[in-house]
Formats: C-alpha cells, sequence, structure tokens
C-alpha cells in the first residue's frame, strides 16, 4: 500500500511549476489529485497526464483566483470531481500553492497591485482553508506554500512577502484551532525554485540564483514536493503550527 492510498488531495496552482511537482509527487504517493489552475488548461492536462502515467490518479479544476466567487467555483469543480473519481465528498490534503509574484520596486506599488497579491496570495488560502474544512476529515493536512522572503529582504517584493506573511499566519492561529481534530496546518518556504520561468535559462541569471542557497544550486519542484510530501504523511503527525525552511539554506546569510 503506497503512503497516501485511500487519500484525497487537492494542490491549487498545479498546472505547472512547484504546484505541479507537489502534485505529481502526491499522485505517486496514492493521493487521488484535483489538479488545480486558473487558465492554463493544457498545462493542468498534463499535470494529470503524468500522474496517471506513473500509475496515479488525478482530475483537473478549473477556477480563477482573487476574484469574486472564487472559492465557489473551485469548491463546486472540486467537489464534482471527487464525486466521479472517488465516489465521495472528502478532502484529506489541502496544498495553498497558487500565487503570483509582485516585482515592483517600492516607489511604484499602487494600491491596485497590492489589492490583486492580497487576493490570490493570502484572502483566497484564508477562505479556501475555512470552505475545504467542511469536507475535511479529522487527521487531515494543510501546508500553505509561503517564501524565503518572510525572512530575507528583497525590496522589488515588499507587498508579495506581506502576503506570504500574511499566510504564515494561517498556519499558526488555524494549527491551534484545528488541533482537536488531529488536522495539521503547516508552512512550507521555498527559495528560489526553478518554476520553467526563462530567466532559469539564463546562465549568468542561473548563477546569481544558485549563489543564494548554500548548496549552490537553485530548487527544483522536487526538492519542495518531497518536503510537502512529508507534511502530508502520517509521519509528519507531531507537526503543527511550523515554518518549514525549504530554501536550500538561502535563509542562513
Ligand atoms: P508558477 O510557475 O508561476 O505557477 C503558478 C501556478 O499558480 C499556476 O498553476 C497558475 O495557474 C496558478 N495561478 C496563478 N495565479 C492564479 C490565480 N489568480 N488563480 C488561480 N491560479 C493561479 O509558480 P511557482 O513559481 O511554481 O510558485 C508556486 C508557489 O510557490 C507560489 O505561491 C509562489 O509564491 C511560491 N514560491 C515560489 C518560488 C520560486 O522561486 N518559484 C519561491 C518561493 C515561493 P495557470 O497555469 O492556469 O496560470
Amino acid at each position: 500500500m503506497s503512503k497516501l492510498s485511500n487519500r484525497t488531495a487537492l494542490v491549487t496552482g498545479s498546472s505547472r511549476g512547484i504546484g505541479r511537482g507537489i502534485a505529481e509527487r502526491l499522485g505517486r504517493d496514492g493521493a487521488l489529485v484535483a489538479v488545480h489552475y486558473a487558465s492554463n488548461g493544457e498545462a493542468a492536462d498534463q499535470t494529470v497526464k503524468t500522474i496517471i502515467a506513473e500509475g496515479g490518479n488525478a482530475f483537473t479544476v478549473q477556477a480563477e483566483l482573487g476574484v469574486p466567487g472564487d472559492v465557489d467555483t473551485l469548491f463546486d469543480a472540486l467537489r464534482a470531481g471527487l464525486e466521479q473519481h472517488a465516489g465521495k465528498v472528502e478532502l484529506d490534503i489541502l496544498v495553498n500553492c497558487a500565487g503570483i509574484m509582485g516585482g515592483v520596486a517600492p516607489e511604484d506599488i499602487t494600491p491596485e497591485i497590492f489589492d490583486r497579491l492580497v487576493a490570490v496570495n493570502a484572502k483566497a488560502p484564508l477562505f479556501i482553508v475555512q470552505r475545504m474544512l467542511s469536507i475535511m476529515p479529522d487527521g487531515g493536512r494543510i501546508i500553505n506554500v509561503s517564501s524565503g522572503l518572510t525572512r530575507v529582504a528583497n525590496p522589488q517584493e515588499i507587498a508579495y512577502a506581506m502576503t506570504k506573511g500574511a499566510i504564515e499566519m494561517i498556519g499558526l492561529h488555524y494549527a491551534r484551532h484545528l488541533g482537536p481534530r488531529g488536522i495539521t496546518v503547516n508552512s512550507v518556504a521555498p527559495g528560489v525554485t526553478n518554476n520553467g520561468h526563462p530567466a532559469f535559462d539564463n546562465p549568468e541569471a542561473l548563477e546569481q540564483m544558485s549563489k543564494l542557497s548554500a548548496f549552490g544550486r537553485v530548487g527544483e519542484p522536487r526538492d519542495i514536493a518531497d518536503v510537502v510530501a512529508f507534511l502530508a504523511s502520517d509521519d509528519a503527525r507531531w507537526i503543527t503550527g511550523a515554518f518549514i525552511d525549504a530554501s536550500g539554506g538561502s535563509l542562513l546569510g
């Protein structure tokens, strides 16, 4: 029996990048995975295909986050997928991974940019957690993807880092609230991780980014996925409300 057989998982933002790596790993561990995306249906289909090719089971769920009704859209699509593929509407593992970066100089941040970052990176995850708890059995797992930028400075990402600070608070406070149900809530903070962005094909940029890690390379989605898979497993039952540095030592200074 695989570690996560008979479990269901939703990974938001798993059409690409880190989320895709997480979805693929949870699929390999035996979970039925709901692969969420906003607009890139082809990429989400590819994630599902990979999971199925590796012997797992998965389906796609579309919902643009950060817009009115986002959580309703996500929940309705997830419920339909779970009914079809699992025969019951239960979610054991929720990974909030979908997110957007800012890349805006401190002088240029506008209220509109700030509101958008908060809506996608902080508000949506909070209300996704709230809604998914209605179908999460005792012993469930919630993992929120934060960023090393809540610990090291990058002036281009002030607003983004603020939203990641906010998502970490879901872990702290919900962990206390959900302890009696055996549901754990943790934050995982990647450092620079190759998500397929063209910057990772530029040798000079790659060299600079690699220097940030104690290991002298950038992270790969599987580096983060393995940490998330551990937190999703029974082995991590005694860890809740934690901040897990998954930055390859980028926070060591
Ligand atoms: P990515 O490659 O840009 O992929 C983003 C994913 O989120 C895609 O699946 C995308 O769906 C989805 N998404 C984006 N905006 C959305 C929205 N408004 N509504 C619904 N879905 C949306 O991302 P990544 O670099 O792997 O990052 C994943 C997470 O890790 C993010 O939370 C990010 O902040 C965090 N992180 C990343 C790094 C890094 O270096 N990559 C470092 C630290 C933390 P579509 O494909 O449909 O657009």
